[in-house]
């Protein structure tokens, strides 16, 4: 049987460029982690796609714009979506790419910018277009075009790229970290590749910077308004009250997740437009039990799918994992302790950080899942047993904690961490569907 070649995108050349770990774990694991410049990116693409719907080619000023247009090339082994084809009368087609950085001062373009739109050109070469000999970047944020010559070395180079991503692809080893360090500051990647804690792990350094949570402020759309109305609104989600009152507005570009907490009506064309832009809808009933939630499609990679299964059936990594995760949360609520209690610790507070460090180290020693459950809660035991203190002084009247109960919670401390313990299984399934993981297929279920 003939072998199918998969094509390349042509975005993920650029993504090799700018780091052939970020190819990788993009292309090869299909991880991929929105930021602020991602979403601003993938916005603005947004923007140039919709006018490519509005209609056929375009004439403006002599020249004819073509948007959206889609090449792909067995011969090359890529593929690419161009964000302007434009053409002007006896000259050759030329692509036009969209950047929604500034104009970089006083040098040409990046290289994986021009390999990008290099790239695209000889796609259109392929599909019997004349050979461009130049495209245009456009940047954006300056309202400023560049133009990038085709030169012999810059098509060379871009057919090498296009070798080197087939070759990191094809031997699934995951590539050093980038040269230049900088480059992972801006990486949308950075909370996944976790550069700085690979580094103190090898030795090579003692201590990790601090990741920032890619996440960003405002980004969850909750609506709990029984009787509320979802409606579209352009590009943003209109939400309205049972009398027809507007409630608030909410900007597709900046939403990351929609929840919907009990009767609450969205229309599907909200829905079509969050799950266009791979923004997943949570459903929850006003209780805040997890009901399910509406997915983009998932990445089509299914390599971490397996290893999920075979981690499954196996009973010693099973264990590994969860211990894993055990510790990580006894750490944590260690940490908090330690962080709220401040300069205020008593005798009995050093004797429960001392018991929840030993907690850790049994968790780690633990022979089965049923002693490690056993550690787990001992240590929650001993972490809920200050937890009043942990909140600040003036707020304690109003946020007492005596103890912790449920179904139902009996005061606004319990309630808020219930709400939380709720709103986990939301939290987790967003990268277990992204990232192609089975929620049944877990380490510790029974
Ligand atoms: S965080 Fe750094 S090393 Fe990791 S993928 Fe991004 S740029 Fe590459």
């Amino acid at each position: 049987m003939m072998e199918v070649q998969e094509l390349i995108p042509v975005s993920f050349l650029n993504a090799f460029v700018y780091c052939p770990r970020r190819f990788y774990l993009e292309y090869v694991r299909g991880m991929f982690e929105d930021n602020a410049h991602t979403i601003e990116g993938r916005s603005r693409h947004h923007v140039v796609d919709m006018r490519g719907k509005e209609a056929r080619p375009g004439i403006k000023e002599d020249v004819i714009h073509r948007r959206s247009v889609s090449f792909s090339s067995v011969g090359l082994g890529i593929i690419g979506k161009l964000d302007l084809v434009e053409e002007k009368e006896g000259l050759p087609a030329y692509p036009v790419e969209y950047k929604k950085a500034k104009k970089p001062k006083s040098m040409e373009p990046w290289l994986n910018d021009r390999i990008q739109l290099c790239a695209q050109g000889l796609l259109m070469q392929e599909n019997g277009l004349p050979f461009p000999e130049k495209g245009s970047l456009y940047y954006i944020a300056s309202r400023a075009r560049v133009e990038v010559l085709f030169s012999r070395e810059l098509v060379e180079e871009t057919k090498k790229v296009i070798a080197q991503c087939r070759e990191v692809a094809a031997v699934d080893e995951i590539p050093e970290l980038a040269g230049n360090r900088n480059k992972c500051f801006g990486c949308s990647l950075n909370a996944i590749c976790l550069p700085e804690e690979e580094e103190v792990l090898e030795g090579r350094k003692t201590n990790a910077r601090r990741i920032l949570p890619s996440g960003l402020e405002g980004d969850v759309l909750y609506v709990d308004t029984i009787g509320a109305y979802l409606g579209l609104s352009g590009e943003s989600i209109k939400i309205t009250g049972p009398g027809g009152v507007e409630i608030g507005q909410a900007s597709l570009e900046k939403l990351r997740e929609v929840v919907l907490c009990g009767p609450v009506h969205a229309t599907s064309q909200v829905v079509h437009a969050c799950l266009h832009r791979e923004i997943p809808v949570h459903y929850m009933n006003l209780h805040g039990r997890y009901l399910g939630m509406a997915t983009p499609m998932l990445h089509y990679h299914g390599l971490l799918r397996e290893a999920q299964w075979k981690a499954h059936f196996d009973s010693h990594k099973c264990l590994g994992l969860s211990k894993e995760v055990v510790k990580a949360k006894i750490a944590n609520m260690r940490t908090i302790m330690m962080r709220y209690l401040g300069e205020e610790r008593a005798e009995t507070d050093e004797a429960n950080l001392r018991a929840m460090k030993a907690f850790r180290r049994m968790a780690d020693e633990a022979e089965d899942a049923d002693k490690l459950r056993g550690y787990e809660g001992i240590a929650g035991r001993a972490y809920f047993s200050g937890f009043q203190r942990y909140v600040k002084q003036d707020r304690r009247t109003f946020f007492f904690f005596k103890d912790r109960n449920r179904r139902p919670p009996k005061d606004p401390v319990n309630a808020l961490l219930s709400f939380g313990s709720a709103s986990l299984p939301k939290t987790a399934r967003g990268p277990e569907s992204v990232w192609v993981l089975i929620p049944i297929a877990g380490s510790i279920t029974p």
